[in-house]
């Protein structure tokens, strides 16, 4: 090489000098991105939970992408002003529209160590100890479900992909020729429909089963449904059953669709995103009884596990179907778990290259450990019942049976006029107050309130606040006010 391209190296090095702050600046770095953050929950308690968009485009940064880098402080300012405070505030303890999701600080410090390691989480010969520590983790979400010795899953960017990677393996495993029927209610998530699309079964014969007056899946339609396909020679293929839908949060009779999946050989897959690892609880187990007889669940430790967005997972009964639905080498013909650390991510899912996701699941629950979890998870459910019981026992207020998990579906009847004008003008009155942010959805043709109490932050007090902020609303309206 010629001294001038050594020198023309060289150079560029020092360009990109950048890149790789020294220690010291690291230091400085890491201590005013948590200084920071530490300034963003400090307001939370207090702060609004849902703000206008103005702010996101005052003032912006000019120009957006520089060649030369400028200070932290000013791109945090930045970020503080445009980004963190516009908006819905979903890590406000406030915030149970939706289903919340939560953002605990222990797997912020697990996505830091993950990504300064930058560990290669698809393959185990790459990364052992990653994808160790994986496997552990959905293991151990998988006995949490009641799976069996056998099982395996993978971690997801949420239940979105969570339920294609599940509905992709039942295509694999039972309807690999098509023609297949699959049933699922009225309540099914939308990314059901799109998962069925994405795995190529848009055409698949469906049954859209009835619901029940608590708008489960009514187990005697659905076997109806089976036998009239079985004598019409239509096969049954794939049963989707919710557990916890997000309009109600109703979950479906799981033990006696699992019996009639089982008579008529179709895939029982469970769609646990909101409510499955509510298995957790005592109470939460109280309602999901039968979930551990499905093929296959969908879960959601962004919601039901209070992580940060971006983490879901799918665990099936049996492990195989996920690897031969997916494995990219050859390591699929030897049976599960015959590697020392067990399958490679990369052989049970659509991906390869990842974020090591596991770390911000593992690392909360070593520091919090489990029982946090469990304790939290009896509190939101008993938060939600002390909701629905007050709101039942105030004049003029339409609340439907207690809840099964977390979430309350509720209206106000006024004394006349429109219902469903009354209760969206309603919803807008709490969103604009900004103290709580509640949702809305639309059954039967009526528009209802929602309340999912989800979030780690969320306690008596806020309820308390949620409580007393539709009350009010509701009086003003009457009032005219
Ligand atoms: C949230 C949710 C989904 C979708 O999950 P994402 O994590 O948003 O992709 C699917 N089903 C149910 C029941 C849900 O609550």
């Amino acid at each position: 090489m010629s001294d001038a391209a050594r020198a023309e190296l060289v150079a560029l090095q020092a360009g990109a000098a950048a890149l790789e702050p020294r220690e010291a600046e690291r230091e400085t770095l890491v201590a005013a991105a948590a200084a920071h953050a530490e300034a963003f929950l400090r307001d939370l308690p207090e702060g609004p939970s849902n703000r206008g968009w103005d702010e996101v485009f005052t003032p912006p940064l000019e120009p957006e992408f520089g060649e030369r880098g400028r200070p932290l402080g000013e791109t945090l300012d930045f970020l503080g002003r445009s980004v963190e405070r516009p908006g819905i505030a979903t890590a406000s303890p406030r915030f149970m529209g939706y289903v919340p999701g939560g953002g605990l600080f222990h797997a912020a410090i697990g996505d830091f160590l993950a990504a300064a390691s930058n560990k290669y989480a698809g393959f185990a010969s790459a990364a052992p100890g990653a994808v160790r520590l994986e496997n552990a983790t959905v293991a151990w979400l998988a006995r949490t479900i009641g799976f069996p010795e056998g099982a395996a899953g993978t971690l997801t960017s949420g239940g979105s992909l969570a339920n294609l990677t599940a509905i992709v393996a039942a295509r694999e495993a039972r309807d690999e020729e098509g023609g297949g029927a699959v049933y699922f209610s009225r309540t099914a998530h939308h990314c059901i429909d799109k998962a069925l699309r994405i795995a190529g079964r848009a055409r698949a014969p469906r049954r859209l089963i009835p619901t029940d007056a608590r708008h489960r899946m009514r187990a005697d339609a659905l076997a109806e449904a089976l036998a009239r396909d079985v004598e019409a020679g239509v096969r049954p293929w794939l049963v989707i059953a919710s557990a916890g839908t997000v309009d109600t949060g109703a979950v479906d009779p799981l033990a006696a669709i699992a019996d009639l999946c089982e008579h008529h050989g179709a895939w029982f897959h469970v769609d646990g995103a909101y409510g499955g690892l509510f298995m957790l609880c005592p109470e939460g187990r109280e309602a999901l009884g039968g979930i551990e007889r499905a093929d296959s669940a969908a879960l959601d430790p962004h919601k039901t596990l209070f992580l940060p967005y971006g983490t879901g997972a799918v665990v099936a009964r049996d492990g195989r179907t996920l690897l031969e639905a997916f494995s990219a080498s050859a390591d699929y013909i030897r049976p599960l778990g015959e590697t020392d650390v067990g399958p490679s991510p990369g052989d049970l899912s659509p991906e390869l290259t990842r974020h090591f996701r596991a770390l911000r699941l593992w690392l909360p629950l070593q520091l919090a450990g489990v029982g946090a979890f469990r304790a939290a998870q009896s509190e939101k459910i008993g938060l939600a019942r002390y909701f629905h019981a007050r709101l039942a026992a105030t004049e003029g207020w339409e609340v439907g049976a207690p809840p099964d998990l977390s979430l309350v579906a509720f209206r106000y009847r006024p004394a006349a006029g429109d219902v469903d004008a009354f209760n969206r003008a309603l919803l807008r009155r709490v969103q604009e107050e900004g103290r709580v942010f509640l949702s809305g959805t639309r059954i039967d043709g009526a528009d209802w309130l929602r309340c999912c109490i989800l979030s780690f932050r969320t306690h008596l007090d806020d309820v308390d606040a949620a409580l007393d902020a539709v009350i009010r609303a509701a009086a003003g309206l009457e009032a005219g006010a």
